[in-house]
């Protein structure tokens, strides 16, 4: 057992399926999955501050600006149930946020244990994005692909499920380009630190989580 605590950071394009994946590895590995874009869509829906500021960049599918979105994701990972780590989900997605999660971890005796980098190619993006579901709870269905037992209402909370506007097909290709521009830079900074594991994102939900789990005992 690591005395330091343990954090995955998940990699990836919009819809790669770092939400899926997330949650089920925290569950696993007894983790919290703490989802910067999950932590947005709460302070949206309290109608909070830090809500209305965030919806007019997600709207556009435009990224939060560092700041508010480093000291969010820094109080949430401050929380006790943090202390053994965390699986990080959408963040960090600069280079500027990356430097800023290596420094809260040094001070909070953590380190990056290993980043998962799921590959998925841009045409199949598009496709789950379009027919993507989520519970208030940050579960994550597909139409197709991972449909809900009972239509369209959560498997495990019963709550209603609901369809993102920033799915919208215009919104989703400019996400993309986002990433592209903005997140992609992560690959190779995480790469050279050695952490960086490439999963192939377009097996089966199960078959990827597998692969993910053992980079992660790899790592270990
Ligand atoms: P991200 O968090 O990277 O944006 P999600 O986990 O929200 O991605 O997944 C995006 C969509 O793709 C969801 O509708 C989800 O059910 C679906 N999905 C996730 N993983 C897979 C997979 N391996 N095969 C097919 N569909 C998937
Ligand atoms: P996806 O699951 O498609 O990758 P997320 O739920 O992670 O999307 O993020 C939704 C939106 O929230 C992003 O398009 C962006 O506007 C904002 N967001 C989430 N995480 C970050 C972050 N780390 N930095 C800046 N903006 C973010």
């Amino acid at each position: 057992m690591n005395e330091k605590a343990t954090y995955i950071v998940m990699l990836g394009p919009p819809g790669a399926g770092k939400g899926t994946q997330a949650k089920v590895i925290a569950e696993r590995l007894g983790l919290v999955h703490v989802s910067s874009g999950d932590l947005f869509r709460e302070n949206l829906s309290r109608e909070t501050e830090l809500g209305k500021l965030a919806q007019t960049y997600m709207t556009k599918g435009e990224l939060v600006p560092d700041d508010v979105t480093i000291a969010m994701v820094k109080e949430r990972l401050s929380r006790p149930d943090c202390a053994l780590g965390a699986v990080l989900d959408g963040f960090p997605r600069t280079p500027a946020q990356a430097e800023a999660l290596e420094k809260m971890l040094a001070e909070s005796n953590g380190r990056i244990n290993v980043v998962p980098l799921i590959n998925v190619p841009d045409q199949a993006l598009v496709e789950r994005l379009g027919g993507r579901w989520m519970s208030a709870s940050g579960r994550v269905y597909h139409a197709l692909n991972n449909p809900p037992k009972v239509k369209w209402f959560d498997d495990v909370d019963g709550s209603p499920l609901f369809q993102r506007d920033d799915d919208k097909p215009e919104t989703v290709q400019h996400r993309i380009d986002v990433y592209k521009a903005q997140t992609a830079p992560l690959i190779a900074f995480f790469k050279s630190a050695g952490l960086l594991v490439e999963v192939d994102g377009t097996q089966d939900i199960d078959k990827v989580t597998e692969d993910i789990l053992t980079a992660i005992g790899t790592a270990c």
